[in-house]
């Protein structure tokens, strides 16, 4: 997608770690015209009829996928983050290590919002290592229900994740490929 890419660019700077730092227009501060166009974007690459439902992961997912929603006209869900949890038959459960704070999460969400009726579309700001993605994964497949696809924002290229999904069988969309990121240039996959 040209116009993010021109963004990242712009205005996207690289942290130590491997870390693009996004937050003047995706996930602190939000531009909310681009994640518009954001939206319309995933609705273009997952046009099937059959999504029920969008799940993302909190925080930085949340606003995306409700932006992106008013293109599918379904509820978006959200995973939550515990730091530690009493797992009462209520709620679905997975692990996540988190990327950027290098910490493993508890993650639920509750089996009201989520079942075997359900074709998810998944939708996240980031894909990096896969942890955050597979999660997602784990409670779909906890829950019976049927993967769609996942939309990513900017997906890593040079990390493993991407092509642990795809060797999944997941239709993976990710709308900037990063494939070499320095402190002074970045490279996207065409
Ligand atoms: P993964 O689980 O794929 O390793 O990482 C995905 C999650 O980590 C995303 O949900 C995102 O919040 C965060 N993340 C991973 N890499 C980056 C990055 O380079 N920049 C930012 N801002 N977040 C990232």
């Amino acid at each position: 997608m040209q116009l993010l890419k021109e963004r990242i660019v712009k205005d996207g700077t690289v942290k130590p770690g491997n870390v693009l730092k996004v937050d003047s227009f995706l996930n602190h501060q939000m531009d909310i015209d681009l994640i518009n166009e954001i939206g319309k974007e995933f609705r273009r690459r997952f046009p099937s009829d059959k999504i029920t439902k969008i799940l993302t992961i909190e925080a930085s997912g949340i606003g995306i996928a409700c932006i992106a929603a008013q293109y599918f006209h379904v509820p978006v869900v959200f995973a939550k983050k515990a730091q530690s949890i009493n797992i009462d038959g209520e709620v679905y459960h997975t692990k996540v290590e988190s990327f950027t704070h290098k910490k493993v999460y508890d993650v639920i969400l509750s089996k009201k919002f989520l079942d075997a009726d359900d074709h998810v579309l998944v939708i996240d700001d980031f894909l990096a290592n896969g942890c955050a993605l597979m999660g997602l994964l784990d409670i779909i497949k906890e829950a019976g229900a049927t993967i769609e696809g996942a939309g990513i924002v900017v997906e890593k290229g040079f990390q493993q994740g991407g092509q642990i999904i795809r060797q999944n069988g997941i239709h993976l969309e990710s709308l900037a490929i990063i494939e070499t990121m320095t402190d002074t240039s970045l490279t996207f996959r065409e």
